[in-house]
């Protein structure tokens, strides 16, 4: 292997320690304790993992953490009540409603229901209006993470080219916006795009984002590439797997991001990163 892992556990470790210590000091200025609050409808067992992660981290980090579990019978009007309870809180900073939601619930206007100052997901259309204008305020947390971890590489991004495997609007969009932001040239792929593979081989850096075990192998990989997996796939026999076949373009790459211990990491940090900061927005 020639790779340099991107050790995302131990940058969101890092990034954790700092974020406890910021509240600590805020306690003793006499400043309140950023508040998240975590919303879950229903009983998708991946998605109550993810929200108890996320409250233990609140709650290591010093952070006032409130946590709703909701039945799946619970209708949009109900949620609504609840969105417009926590965006009057004035102990809570973050608003962040687990996704995916049931079928029932438009989880588009769930987002915008949300007040773009506690859109601590960075997915309300405001953010990301801002974040393409390049005025940010408020940004996603998967990308905002892999940004994290790009500037911990010490490499300059202008002019670089970036392939974007994905254009989902929580990951694919956004980093393509971050990236652009940060002055490199943006190719963006998905599920249509010709010639993947020739547009994958091309790039200095690749961001996969595409849900498919193993989907990238290291031959499309070109040699110094910085490889970014954001993938989570669950294979049968129970192992984590990321959307690149790690041991294969660790071979080429310069930079790459393991699976797990990867981006996944760097997303829970980034919550509470954007919560102290939504929290010192209202201060
Ligand atoms: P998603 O909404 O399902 O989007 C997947 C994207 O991949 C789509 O844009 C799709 O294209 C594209 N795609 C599918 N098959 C393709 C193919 N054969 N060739 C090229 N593109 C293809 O997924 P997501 O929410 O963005 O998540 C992607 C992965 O990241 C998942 O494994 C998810 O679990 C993981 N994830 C991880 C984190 C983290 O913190 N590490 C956070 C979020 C998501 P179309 O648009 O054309 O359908």
């Amino acid at each position: 292997m020639s790779a340099t892992i991107i050790d995302g556990k131990q940058i969101a470790a890092d990034l954790k320690e700092s974020i406890r210590q910021e509240v600590e000091s805020r306690i003793e200025k006499g400043l309140r304790r950023p508040g998240l609050a975590v919303v879950l409808v229903g009983d998708d067992p991946a998605s109550a993992v993810y929200v108890n992660s996320k409250r233990k981290s609140c709650e290591a980090a010093g952070f006032v953490s409130k946590a709703f579990i909701k039945p799946t019978t619970m209708t949009q009007d109900e949620l609504f009540a609840l969105i417009d309870e926590l965006n009057a809180d004035d102990e809570i900073d973050g608003i962040l409603v687990q996704l995916p939601l049931p079928e029932h619930i438009n989880g588009d206007e769930v987002i915008e229901r949300i007040l773009p100052e506690k859109d601590v997901d960075g997915f309300h259309p405001y953010n990301v209006g801002r974040l393409a204008l390049r005025m940010p305020l408020l940004r996603s947390c998967t990308p905002k993470g892999i940004m994290t971890m790009l500037e911990k590489t010490g490499i300059d991004l202008v002019g670089q080219d970036a392939v974007i495997i994905g254009q989902s609007n929580i990951v694919g969009r956004p980093m393509a916006l971050e990236l652009l932001a940060a002055r490199c040239t943006i190719t963006v792929c998905h599920s249509r795009t010709k010639d993947l593979e020739d547009k994958v081989k091309g790039a200095d850096i690749v961001v996969a984002a595409v849900g498919i075990p193993n989907f990238v192998p290291g031959s499309w990989v070109k040699e110094g590439a910085i490889v970014i997996d954001v993938g989570i796939n669950r294979l049968d026999n129970g192992k984590l797997v990321g959307d690149v076949d790690f041991h294969t373009a660790a071979e080429k790459a310069s930079w790459i991001t393991p699976v797990p211990g990867g981006v996944g990491p760097m997303t829970v940090a980034t919550l509470l990163e954007n919560t102290l900061e939504s929290a010192k927005m209202r201060d």
